[in-house]
């Protein structure tokens, strides 16, 4: 393991506090709606911190943040790492159920919400029955009587200097975040200010971020990919944001023209749908630099496409909620078929093995599930002691679900989920090599590789295919095209055409509810 050289004395109020004090009146953050300072964000927060003191929030107390890539997210998060709360960014677009969920699981005290939705009235009547800990709702852009709007805490927090709070960042949790649940009901993983700082910090070095750069964050800021190497690792380097609420393949094409955006983090659904869009290449996209692709496996096509034709340097990263996120990353001096094709390798102050069903290390070169110990690992997660100690053992090693191999040069390939794996009459199927050989089809737009019950078999394979507008494909054209490049039952035994796949809002295809609706629809 690469010693860390992070400073681990760090909170994340004490990376504010640096940039901001370099930079006062630079630019720090731009969302469609306002363009401030690093002055303007640290007043803000500060008014915002004392505000939570003089209402009774103070450290180890969960504030949920349920909002959009807005600038006020920012003064929240800042406001609550200086006071030693947990901040709990939640999905804006939960519902009553998921939203119930999420204030249940982690007893917070305070929300934030916006209008939409009618996630106020959610909120209200789980106050009002007494289910919850919830004692106060704020509001943001809107206003309700007899609750406190996030203008209001601003005003409230003026008069009054903000409490200073120790705060000790190996220890103290800094965000309960949920992950996707890709797999199952999303669990709370419990990140301390270490955590997050020393993950922004690996995220800076990789990326060679400086406070030049110009950061796109289009992916959700409640999700961790926006929370640390987004907003952290932007502040670490002393750079610029620039929030977007919503994907839209064209408004980010033209973001990065007017905003001369250096690094665009992004989900891979995003890269294929900017570069398969009719106004490609009437925009100017050469400030882009480098960024992150993550979060689901990245089609080599796909990582070719965005270095040769919009230009862009892209690093590839593999995490999970549960550590903070990075765990691997590519670098910029690594080989271009290690940096399509893998990864990469471990960030300082991070191990790794690749582990058997019964936890034992298997031979180079094998696959087995990825375990991770060190730095980025959070504490367990929240509430939910039995899935902690299933995640992990004595030893501080997290067993992340994924399926990988690791080379002798430590270079890191995914094979896949755990959970994802078909097994067809005794036969592993990664879906994985399926979907990378299909996404090299000239007229495959995006598609899911998917196991089906089969009472013969056990489980056959089913591939849900996304066409570009106008192909015309069959099933058997399908399986024609993958006929002699993979082995014959490997070869999807149901091929279908949809017009979207259904997708998490960070971006991963939910197959799951894919596999629920063809289930349905193949009984029908
Ligand atoms: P849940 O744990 O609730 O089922 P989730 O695992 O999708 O949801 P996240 O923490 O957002 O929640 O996602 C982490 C997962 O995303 C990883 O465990 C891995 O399966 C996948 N992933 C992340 N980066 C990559 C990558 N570069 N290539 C392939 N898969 C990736
Ligand atoms: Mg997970």
């Amino acid at each position: 393991m690469e010693e860390s050289s992070v400073d681990l004395n760090v909170s994340i109020h004490d990376v504010f506090e640096k940039a901001y004090k370099r930079y006062p009146d630079k630019e720090f953050i731009y969302d469609g709606y306002k363009r401030l300072t690093y002055k303007d964000i640290k007043q803000m927060s500060d008014s915002i911190a004392s505000a939570f003191h003089q209402l009774g929030i103070g450290k180890g107390d969960r504030i949920i943040a349920c909002l959009p890539n807005w600038h006020e997210f920012l003064a929240i998060y800042f406001a609550i790492a200086k006071i030693g709360a947990i901040l709990v960014p939640c999905n804006t677009r939960y519902r009553v159920e998921e939203l119930s969920y999420i204030v249940a699981n982690s007893g917070a005290k305070a929300i934030f919400v916006v209008e939409e939705h009618g996630h106020f009235h959610t909120v209200k009547s789980l106050m009002e029955s007494n289910e919850s800990a919830l004692e106060m709702v704020f509001t943001v852009r809107f206003q309700e009587d007899g609750h406190h709007s996030f203008e209001d805490l601003l005003k409230i927090g003026q008069s009054k200097l903000p409490p200073e709070v120790s705060i000790d960042p190996k220890e103290d949790v800094f965000s309960i975040l949920y992950t996707s649940g890709t797999t199952g009901l999303p669990k709370g993983g419990m990140l301390t200010h270490l955590n997050f700082v020393h993950n922004a910090a690996c995220t800076v070095e990789a990326l060679q971020c400086d406070e030049n750069d110009v950061f796109l964050v289009v992916v959700p800021v409640f999700h961790v990919f926006g929370m640390v190497p987004s907003i952290l690792a932007a502040v670490t380097a002393c750079a610029k944001m620039v929030f977007m609420e919503q994907f839209k393949a064209e408004a980010v094409l033209k973001m990065i023209e007017q905003e001369k955006i250096t690094i665009h983090h992004g989900v891979p659904t995003m890269f294929i749908l900017e570069l398969n869009h009719p106004q490609f290449k009437s925009y100017d996209l050469s400030s882009l630099r480098t960024g992150i692709i993550a979060a689901a496996p990245c089609p080599v096509e796909v990582v070719k496409k965005i270095r040769n034709e919009m230009g862009c340097n892209i690093t590839i990263s593999y995490g999970q909620t549960e550590t903070s996120p990075v765990v691997t990353i590519t670098s910029f001096t690594d080989s271009d078929i290690i940096r399509s094709e893998t990864v990469g390798r471990t960030i300082p102050g991070v191990e790794i093995k690749v582990v058997d069903v019964n936890r034992q290390t298997v031979p180079t070169g094998e696959i087995g599930e990825l375990a991770v110990r060190g730095l980025n690992v959070m504490k367990g997660y929240f509430n939910m002691p039995e899935k902690t100690k299933e995640a992990i053992d004595q030893d501080g090693w997290l067993y992340t679900g994924d399926l990988v191999t690791l080379d002798e040069q430590g270079y890191v390939r995914i094979v896949g989920r755990k959970k994802e794996m078909i097994i067809r009459g005794g036969y592993n199927i990664y879906p994985r090599e399926i979907e990378e050989i299909l996404y090299k089809h000239p007229n495959v737009v995006e598609v899911a590789i998917i196991g089906l019950p089969d009472t013969v078999l056990g489980e056959i394979s089913c591939a849900a295919v996304k066409l570009k507008d106008g192909a015309l494909e069959t099933e058997e054209s399908m399986k024609n095209y993958l006929k002699g490049k993979i082995a014959d039952y490997k070869i999807p035994d149901k091929v279908v055409f949809v017009d979207e796949l259904p997708m998490t809002p960070s971006g991963k295809i939910k197959k799951v509810e894919l596999q629920q609706k063809l289930k349905e629809d193949l009984q029908t």
